[in-house]
């Protein structure tokens, strides 16, 4: 009896895991449609401040696509459409072998790769958070970055669709958290911590980078940045925009430096800094509960912005 009372925890248990991890991987898929549309279909507002498109980029642009049509998924290669099976998140890529059914051209690792990382955003949301407002709100932030690093990485651009719009409704639910208390930590815990959260985000940077401008006469931080800062603090408050900050340039200085030393490129070279915010946000998001608490609190610590 006992036995089977265990068991069946255990297949729910499975169930909900196998569940929240399929459906990570199916709005993975649909991001690795908007890693590849936004920059396309060019909605309006995408960051022309630093964008060094290069020239077999634009080459490789097919005229016809735009975010809406094709409706459905085709071989950027042969053009075909592709079926529903060649199209199952992770395991089509595996299974063909990474190349496309029809011309055998190689498609890119990225389209799996952002699908299993969509899923294990969507396990941990799940596992540390459950299916509350703060685990939904969590996962579709986790989204939100996914496209943006992959976006910044291959376009140098953090688009502005996602930057701008983000940031209004997350100042809205620090409001309205004020209010009713729907979301717990990370999520900014009300109207005040929002406001800090992006005035320490989005305005530190925005004065960082009007800085570079005035004194060095060139862009050394993109706007881009500075928006999804914005984005970032207003979101998780004060401390998770410091957070980032913090954790972000010491990842993207140690990351910066190991390339140097590896591929020898130059210093001025434009190195995306957007993978790293993201980075430094999932992890407070991620670790800052549990026994790595004590490892946030210490680095606000030192910050000197925490008792
Ligand atoms: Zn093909």
């Amino acid at each position: 009896m006992a036995n089977q009372i265990g068991g069946g925890r255990f297949i729910m248990f499975l169930f909900d895991h196998v569940a929240v991890i399929g459906l990570g991987l199916i709005i993975g898929s649909f991001l690795t449609v908007c890693i590849y549309r936004i920059p396309y279909g060019r909605p309006e507002g995408l960051d022309d401040m630093d964008e060094p498109e290069s020239e077999d980029e634009q080459e490789q642009t097919p005229p016809d696509i735009t975010f809406c049509s094709p409706q459905r998924s085709i071989c950027p290669a042969c053009k075909k459409q592709l079926r529903w099976y060649h199209n199952v998140p992770l395991f089509s890529w595996i299974f063909l072998g990474g190349k496309c059914a029809f011309c055998k051209a190689s498609i890119s690792a990225q389209y799996p790769l952002v699908e299993l990382l969509s899923a294990v955003c969507a396990y941990l949301s799940y596992h540390m958070y459950g299916i509350t407002p703060t685990g939904v709100v969590v996962y579709v932030f986790c989204c939100a970055l996914i496209v943006i690093t992959f976006i910044d990485i291959k376009y140098y651009i953090i688009p502005d669709v996602i930057s701008l719009p983000g940031s209004v409704i997350a100042i809205g639910l620090g409001i309205c958290n004020e209010y009713f208390g729907f979301f717990e930590f990370p999520i900014s815990r009300g109207a005040i911590d929002t406001l800090y959260g992006v005035l320490a985000g989005g305005g530190f940077l925005f004065l960082v980078a009007e800085f570079y401008i005035h004194v060095r006469n060139k862009t050394g931080l993109g706007f881009g940045d500075v928006k999804l800062l914005t984005l970032t603090g207003a979101l998780l408050g004060w401390t998770g925009a410091l957070y980032t900050i913090f954790i972000g340039s010491l990842l993207g200085t140690v990351f910066g430096v190991v390339q140097l030393l590896l591929r020898g490129s130059k210093l001025s070279a434009p190195i995306p800094f957007g993978p790293y915010l993201a980075l430094a946000s999932i992890l407070y998001m991620f670790t800052g509960l549990g026994p790595l608490i004590d490892v946030n609190l210490l680095i606000l610590q030192l910050l000197g912005v925490a008792p």
